[in-house]
């Protein structure tokens, strides 16, 4: 049995549908969560429960219609109680709006699960190399993760935060990041030939 605290401390990203398109997807995300905790450290990638494929048009897609939360039941109930959210709209009201009406809320009460997106074959399409593949991967969910972590925490998100994490995490490739892909990439190589000769 899973406590609610427990529960809210597991980090675990959905992200078999790009997984299936890419093999070294799962670098991609890997880099930007290394990002993200060792450079950023925002915790960005916290708000986000899946990272999806999308299947046409932008690199990258946030749309705060999918969003969905969980929150502690104590104080559901009493959001709900006290008429400051509906069952319905619950999942889209930004955690900013809920901190309006109770001050003391604690983060561990609210666990966000947003959904992003990323054109993955779009991205194979106009990069040949892997490592540039990978890092337009990280660099569109580190974007669409500051839109989705702008609307949680203000309210609202618009192009500037996300630009400014992409810039960020480009000049973060240059130094430490390049050797955090390498390691990962090595990684990935050895796990490849121990499935393969076992
Ligand atoms: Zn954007």
């Amino acid at each position: 049995m899973v406590t609610f605290r427990e529960f809210l401390q597991t980090k675990n990203i959905d992200e078999s549908q790009i997984d299936s398109i890419y093999n070294k997807a799962h670098i991609a995300v890997e880099l930007a969560r290394t990002f993200d905790q060792m450079a950023d450290k925002r915790n960005l990638l916290n708000n986000i429960s899946v990272i999806a494929n999308l299947a046409s048009g932008a690199y990258g897609v946030y749309n705060s219609g999918e969003n969905k939360k969980i929150i502690q039941p104590q104080l559901q109930q009493s959001l709900i109680y006290y008429g400051k959210v509906t069952p319905q709209n619950l999942n889209n009201i930004p955690r900013a709006t809920i901190k309006q009406y109770y001050p003391q809320i604690q983060d561990d009460q609210i666990r966000n699960t947003d959904t992003i997106h990323v054109n993955i074959r779009r991205i194979l399409n106009e990069l040949l190399n892997d490592e540039d593949r990978i890092i337009e991967i990280a660099a569109t969910i580190l974007h669409e993760s500051t839109h989705a972590y702008e609307r949680e925490n203000y309210g609202k998100t618009s192009e500037a935060g996300p630009l400014k994490t992409e810039a960020a995490f480009k000049v973060w490739m240059q130094g430490p990041g390049k050797q955090t892909l390498q390691g990962l990439m090595a990684n990935n190589r050895n796990l490849f030939q121990t499935q393969n000769s076992s």
